[in-house]
């Protein structure tokens, strides 16, 4: 889950054996273009989508109650 990491550089997702300094890419050997790909990037993408779906029908709501 967590111990998931993707290179930014060659796109490999991966789990490294061993983290000393830092994840190495198995691909490119890289280490500095590692950044965690346990999708909570795309999680809260999804949260902040339903989040805007909320407060709009919560605005909806409100101007039904004031004007309706
Ligand atoms: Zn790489």
């Amino acid at each position: 889950m967590s111990d998931r990491y993707r290179c930014a550089d060659c796109n490999l997702e991966f789990v490294p054996k061993y983290v000393g300094n830092g994840p190495r890419c198995p691909s490119c050997t890289r280490t500095e273009a590692m950044e965690p790909a346990d999708g909570s990037a795309l999680q809260s993408d999804i949260w902040r989508q339903w989040l805007l779906v909320f407060a709009l029908l919560f605005i909806a709501g409100v101007a039904y109650l004031v004007f309706g």
